[in-house]
């Protein structure tokens, strides 16, 4: 389970309701399927990601998990369904535990087994004792620098620890050391196996491994297809990305 469909979905800013960002949008996302999004900057990919998150609610249509309108879900049980990894991770002035424990809708309810299973999966079980720093709080004599893989494999751990239906990915910047690439894309791999994925794509290399790419253009979703279809189009996929 966790089919994901947008339905008719239009949508402007309160804001600026006279330039809306979507128009009967409609995309379907299979359950255990990956989509990649692509779409020139401005075209409403962090729009779409808002929406599904319930920063905001189209004006018309309907964004359904398993058929259900989101709206009608109660806002905890929504928030366990979809998991998130940023490639620009958010970790909180605690210890690494902690930021990982984060992710479980009932924080009290995880065990240190489950902490150290999902920081095994995600590879980041060796630097679990550790302290994140460098960030705006002051973190004591245990702190270390962690590099900015060690810090996505914190959020992936995260987000395993969560087990949620849906998988977001958003891939706005993607400044991994090599060394560190293996051991991310690894964890991120067994985070979205039999998982229903929307990656937010920057990269082409992650629209390979997509079952479908969407692409977002004029406020709706202009194409669908698998990858290999829609790089012979004349538009090109490319300058999408
Ligand atoms: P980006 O490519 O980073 O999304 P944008 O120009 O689309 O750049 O938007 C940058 C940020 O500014 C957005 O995330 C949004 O929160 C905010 N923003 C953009 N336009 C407006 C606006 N008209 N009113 C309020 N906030 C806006
Ligand atoms: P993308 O992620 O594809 O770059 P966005 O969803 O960030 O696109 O933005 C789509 C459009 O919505 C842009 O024109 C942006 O300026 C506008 N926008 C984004 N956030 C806001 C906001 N909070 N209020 C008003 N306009 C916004």
């Amino acid at each position: 389970k966790g089919r994901l469909e947008f339905c008719d979905v239009s949508f402007a800013y309160p804001t600026r309701k006279e330039a809306p960002i979507f128009q009967n949008l409609s995309l379907l996302v299979p359950a255990g399927s990956i989509m990649a999004v692509v779409g020139p900057s401005g075209s409403g990919k962090s729009t779409l990601v808002s929406l599904l998150l319930r920063l905001y609610d189209p004006d018309t249509g309907v964004i359904t998990i398993d058929g259900h309108d989101i709206r009608d879900l109660n806002p905890y049980w929504l928030r366990g369904l979809i998991g998130t990894v940023n490639q620009e991770p958010v970790l909180f002035s605690c210890s690494i535990r902690d930021n990982i424990a984060y992710g479980a809708v009932d924080p009290d309810a995880v065990t240190t087994e489950d902490i150290h299973q999902a920081a095994r999966d995600a590879n980041a079980y060796g630097f679990i004792q550790t302290f994140p720093k460098g960030f705006d709080t002051v973190v004591g004599e245990k702190g270390v620098l962690l590099s900015g893989g060690q810090k996505q494999r914190i959020a992936i751990a995260r987000a395993l620890l969560k087990n949620p239906k849906i998988l977001l990915l958003d891939e706005a910047t993607s400044a991994l050391d090599a060394e560190n690439e293996f051991l991310v894309q690894e964890a991120l791999e067994r985070l979205m196996e039999g998982r229903t994925v929307l990656i937010i794509a920057h990269r082409l290399s992650t629209i390979q491994n997509a079952n479908a790419v969407a692409v977002l253009d004029q406020r709706h979703i202009a194409e669908c297809g698998q990858h290999t279809e829609l790089l012979g189009n004349r538009e090109g996929l490319f300058r999408r990305l």
